[in-house]
């Protein structure tokens, strides 16, 4: 029996590139990188924007690699602003000169949310892997904040760079965000390869997790602060896209529909295109959705256990990924079999093993 489908999707995560002038270690884009003449075009993007309104999605992510690598954005941008569908660019913020962010704004964008490797210099660009990008970045933040938007700053934290949270949540207060996400990496594509250099030490994440709650307290009322742990250190695992098939729907730059950002690692796993079909029949119909939505498909310990309406079960690519299969507890829970992995790959952790940048 196929598992009932649920209201539409709330938002559509719109992959229009994977090409980026950076080459962050922890790109959460697969390690197969999709040319440019792999992406879909301008009029498929067109036609799946009026099929997201059509069926009652409400928002947008434009994202990459960098969006902002593709030429029809502003065409995109002006598009969703049309069908009344609420906007968020989710940038490097290294391509934003005066002159884009004009168009970007002309065209109707809504929110931007930019992304910082470091609160330095050296160490974003050791992470990025671009000469310049730090200063490139603080001049984007300028212009979003001139031009009226809601700025949203996001820095991913990593071993390397674990020690300078305040630091980055000072920066991110002094350029103006309404809203700074702190978000350990999560180890999916090159996250995953280079999950040895990456994974913080426990002291680290407690240090970090004081900073942020400090800086959550005094900054109360002036700024929101997200902040997302690695999943390896929790007792319980997230709700990985608010459940499978239950509140997003990603499209790749080649045009698969996909109900987890890295679904493309599932084995016979078969996604479906738009370019075959319409996000609403996706969505209903295909049996990629509704492989993991709701409950019915879960083994235990997660089918008897309260919490299998709250996670679902966690993230069904982080199962694949630590045990070689999907269709189990993610590993990151307390109750799941594989859980004692995780100790092991902390214990392997060091900031000398060797990092691989992203193609
Ligand atoms: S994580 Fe870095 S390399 Fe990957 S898309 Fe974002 S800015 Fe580009
Ligand atoms: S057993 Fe399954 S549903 Fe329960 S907390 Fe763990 S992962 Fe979530």
């Amino acid at each position: 029996m196929s598992a009932p489908h649920p209201a539409p999707p709330m938002a559509l995560l719109a992959e229009l590139t994977h090409r980026c002038p950076l080459k962050c270690f922890y790109c959460s884009n697969p390690l197969e990188l999709v040319r440019a003449s792999g992406e879909l075009r301008t009029e498929d993007w067109l036609r799946v924007l009026d099929e997201a309104a059509a069926i009652g999605i409400l928002q947008v992510h434009f994202s990459g690699g960098e969006p902002m690598a593709r030429k029809d954005l502003v065409t995109l941008v002006r598009h969703a602003a049309k069908l009344q569908l609420y906007s968020n660019l989710i940038t490097s913020g290294v391509l934003l000169t005066d002159e884009a962010m004009a168009e970007l704004l002309e065209a109707g964008i809504d929110h931007i949310q930019l992304s910082f490797q470091d609160s330095e210099q050296q160490g974003a660009e050791f992470i990025g892997g671009y000469k310049g990008a730090q200063a490139k970045k603080m001049d984007a933040a300028r212009r979003i904040k001139n031009a009226g938007l809601p700025l949203t700053t996001n820095f991913v934290i990593h071993r390397h760079n674990a020690d300078r949270v305040g630091a980055m949540i000072e920066l991110g207060a002094e350029l103006g965000s309404s809203r700074i996400e702190i978000a350990h990496t999560q180890y999916y594509g090159w996250g995953l390869l280079n999950r040895d250099g990456l994974l913080p030490s426990r002291e680290q994440l407690d240090r970090t997790s004081e900073v942020v709650e400090e800086a959550r307290a005094r900054l109360k009322g002036v700024l929101t602060i997200d902040y997302v742990i690695p999943d390896y250190y929790a007792a319980r695992p997230k709700a990985c896209m608010g459940g499978w098939g239950n509140r997003f729907m990603n499209i790749s730059p080649t045009g698969k529909a996909l109900p987890c950002h890295a679904a493309e690692t599932i084995p016979d796993l078969a996604l479906p295109s738009v370019r075959d079909h319409s996000i609403g029949d996706i969505w209903a119909h295909s049996e990629a959705f509704q492989k993991f939505r709701g409950t019915e498909w879960m083994p235990e310990p997660c089918q008897s256990c309260d919490r299998r309406e709250i996670d679902w079960g966690g993230c069904r690519c982080q199962a694949l990924a630590l045990t070689g299969r999907a269709d189990v507890a993610d590993p990151v829970c307390e109750k799941s079999a594989d859980h004692a992995l995780l100790a092991g790959f902390i214990e392997q952790a060091d900031i000398n093993a060797p990092l691989k940048a992203r193609g």
